[in-house]
């Protein structure tokens, strides 16, 4: 077995690099299979491009017939680049992309010819073999299957020789069965919300998108290196291996020059990236060796939900042309950095202002802050909520588990812009005199930079920044589809936000007030009230812990605690009232996320327990025989002095079956916990016995098997070590 873990080192060493040379200019390759407008002009007729405009602009519909024609000119543009096949491209709550394959390639009426053909049917609706994704319950067996349904806002793209057309999944009773939908819904729900409140500055604005940036972390780790650890091919990340010698202490990896061969990758993986229209922009280093970061220029939240999903998907197959296992766990590696996705969110107006970035004129300046502390509020009210969304098992390596960022949601200002929240707490109750009111535009509202200073200089361990111009959810994991997090995130501004304006308008109403002495009273009642979950300290520290708890903020370390919060009355409410999900589509959320938590620390804890008993025990066993028998033959030699000289020997049979006994008795241990829980009918309860009871072993005989690894022979030992892993380039 010894010879499987070098044939993987030389096959990764003897290996020709691919080499991949950049050229050109970026920005002639951007968005050349993407059905964009350059090509809707060259491939629509003014009528069919105008559609498809209003629809993404307007959300208007788009009739049968002018599919039709929208389709033909699709599948023309599609031809020109090689196109065979076309695809509903969708997002369902597996957490990965789904696409099933249909050819353009059609027989005439009479079945005497063949052609291509591709019409509005086709673009606008499909029907996959869907009664195998999640469903939580929504579609049984018995019922219609679900479809999938093109979505205009996000345009086609040709990936491979695939033309795949962007699409939601719901069943045929309506009920959303993917990850696209409620998104779509709580964006519109902002939009609405958000305009309403920016008519309070600027009568002409008439939409508001939400927009997001996300960064993406992520592994490299060689091919064969990979697939020769059973753990790593089934679970993602690492159950076992010893930390090495050198792991991130020399902080020589973070910003470093990027390895060459990782630097192909990259190079190669943006080339796709241009062409599908992800805007990538930045590439380097992260803190662990092997890891790195790539991000892009922000987006329509939609659309670069669709570009970081689809990016995923690129991401590993360019890596098999490289001979790359991308690992996009939140943990792959115990004791190193685990990787996150930061997800940098605002709102945009169609008059071209970012809402949360501070403007030139004290009006501007308290639109800017009516959003700021909105979002803020909203956090407050909903951090359980916003906790629930980012939970994973996966992620839960991360949250609460001495890593970036903690369990517990707060929000991080800045001192400038604290500042400002402690100076606009004092404004007057009610109307404001003449003066206060100059007073606050000139040296309050007036006096926002428009350039966040501190801002720089972050605070890295906050879950939710504020970074100059726009908020950084830091929480969410690499694995993640970024849509989880952004449909909650949206539709708690929303909700927000229409309180804000009710609030305003009463007060404008009832007690007569002028509508900016409004907007600063229901400000001023904000702060006093959210001042719980702003925080600028270290949020690693247990003191923050201790603190947190006595603000009464929630912290919970595990994804079954975490969950609970999606299905509170409050939650189900909102997501209904706002229109996003009504409670069915919620609870089988839940219960789909239970399950898949289930699902993976029970996968985890086969995997674990096969690798500890298949691999480790038999070559501790055959490296102990090797170690008795040189003892046996000491013995042989030197009759009763052996024991002197075979002292060391006899210790590490010793510890060697201490080890053996002590894997053996935990494994045994943890498939007893795993049938217990597997008992359970409940699935909160049994994601909750697997979390508690099942889990726990994991540690356990990892550290035996740690342990081991110390010992025995290096020839003999079968699973790459983590040397190999993170530093084989
Ligand atoms: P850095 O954090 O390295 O200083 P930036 O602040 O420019 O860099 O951006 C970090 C990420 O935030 C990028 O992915 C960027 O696209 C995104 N971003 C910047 N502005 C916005 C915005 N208004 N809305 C959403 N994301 C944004
Ligand atoms: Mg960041």
């Amino acid at each position: 077995m010894a010879t499987l873990r070098f044939q993987a080192l030389k096959d990764a060493s003897g290996r020709k690099p691919v080499k991949f040379e950049e050229s050109g200019r970026k920005s002639d390759l951007f968005g050349s299979n993407v059905f964009n407008d350059k090509a809707m002009k060259q491939f629509l007729t003014a009528d069919a491009h105008k559609g498809v405009k209003d629809a993404v602009q307007h959300g208007t519909k788009i009739d049968r017939k002018l599919a039709d024609y929208i389709a033909m000119g699709m599948k023309e543009w599609a031809l020109t680049k090689g196109v065979t096949h076309y695809t509903h491209w969708f997002q369902p709550l597996t957490g990965t992309t789904a696409e099933k394959h249909d050819a353009f390639f059609e027989t005439s009426y009479d079945g005497l010819e063949v052609f291509e053909k591709f019409g509005g049917g086709q673009l606008v609706q499909q029907e996959p073999d869907a009664s195998s994704f999640p469903n939580g319950g929504i579609r049984n067996t018995f019922e219609a299957r679900g479809y999938t349904a093109w979505d205009p806002t996000s345009p086609a793209f040709i990936f491979g020789t695939t033309l795949c057309i962007p699409t939601v999944f719901i069943s045929y009773t309506g009920e959303a069965l993917d990850y696209k939908t409620p998104l779509l819904r709580a964006l519109n729900a902002v939009d609405e919300a958000a305009v309403d409140v920016c008519k309070y500055f600027d009568k002409n604005v008439k939409k508001v998108t939400a927009t997001l940036g996300w960064e993406q972390e992520y592994f490299l780790v060689d091919a064969s290196l990979a697939n020769s650890r059973p753990d790593i091919v089934m679970t993602g990340r690492t159950l076992l291996g010893h930390t090495s010698a050198k792991g991130q202490q020399l902080d020589d990896h973070y910003f470093g020059s990027i390895p060459s061969r990782a630097l192909n990758y990259m190079r190669e993986l943006e080339e796709e990236c241009m062409l599908l229209g992800i805007p990538v922009k930045t590439r380097h280093n992260e803190v662990a060796p092997n890891q790195f970061e790539l991000a892009p220029i922000f987006e329509e939240t939609n659309l670069a939900v669709d570009h970081n999903s689809l990016l995923m998907d690129v991401m590993s197959k360019v890596g098999e042309r490289h001979d790359f296992k991308v690992l996009f766990h939140e943990k792959p590696f115990q004791g190193v950095n685990g990787s996150g996705k930061h997800n940098n969110w605002s709102m945009a107006t169609d008059t071209g202002v970012n809402l949360l970035s501070p403007g030139k004129t004290p009006m501007s300046n308290l639109q800017f802050l009516s959003f700021f502390i909105n979002t803020i509020k909203a956090v407050q009210e909903y951090e359980e909520l916003l906790r629930a969304a980012i939970a994973t098992a996966s992620n839960d390596h991360r949250l609460g588990a001495n890593e970036a960022p903690p369990a517990i949601i707060s929000v991080f200002i800045g001192q400038q812009l604290t500042k400002v929240l402690a100076e606009l707490e004092s404004v007057t109750k009610g109307k404001l005199s003449p003066e206060e009111k100059t007073d606050l535009k000139l040296n309050v509202v007036g006096k926002i930079p428009e350039v966040i200073l501190d801002n720089t200089d972050r605070n890295r361990t906050s879950p939710f920044a504020f970074t100059g111009n726009k908020f950084e959810f830091r929480a969410v994991g690499s694995s993640a589809n970024c849509a989880n997090a952004m449909t909650t995130l949206n539709s708690i501004v929303a909700k927000q936000l229409i309180d804000f304006k009710k609030e305003v308008d009463a007060l404008i109403e009832k007690k007569d007030l002028k509508k900016d002495e409004a907007i600063f009273n229901v400000l001023r009642e904000y702060i006093k009230e959210t001042k719980n979950i702003l925080f600028e300290g270290d949020g690693y520290s247990e003191a923050w812990e201790k603190e947190a708890k006595r603000r009464g903020l929630s912290n919970h370390k595990t994804t079954p605690t975490a969950l609970k919060a999606k299905v509170s009355k409050k939650a189900l409410d909102l997501f209904k009232d706002l229109n996003v999900m009504n409670h069915v589509e919620v609870e089988a959320r839940y219960e789909i996320e239970l399950e898949e938590y289930t699902k993976k620390i029970q996968i985890e804890g086969r995997v674990l327990g096969d690798i500890a008993r298949n691999h480790v025990i038999p070559t501790a066993i055959r490296y102990q025989n090797t170690l008795i028998e040189n003892a046996r033959g000491l013995k042989e030699i030197f009759g009763k002095d052996f024991e002197k000289l075979a002292k060391e020997q006899i210790s590490l049979i010793k510890e060697i079956s201490g080890h053996i006994e002590g894997i053996n008795s935990n494994v045994e241990a943890m498939t007893e916990a795993r049938k217990k829980a597997n008992a359970l009918t409940d699935a909160q309860k049994m994601a909750e016995s697997y979390c508690d009871k099942v889990k726990p072993y994991f540690d356990v005989i990892r550290a035996h098997c740690d342990k081991l690894e110390l010992l025995v022979d290096d020839e003999i030992w079968t699973l790459t070590k983590y040397r190999e892993l993170l530093f084989t380039r």
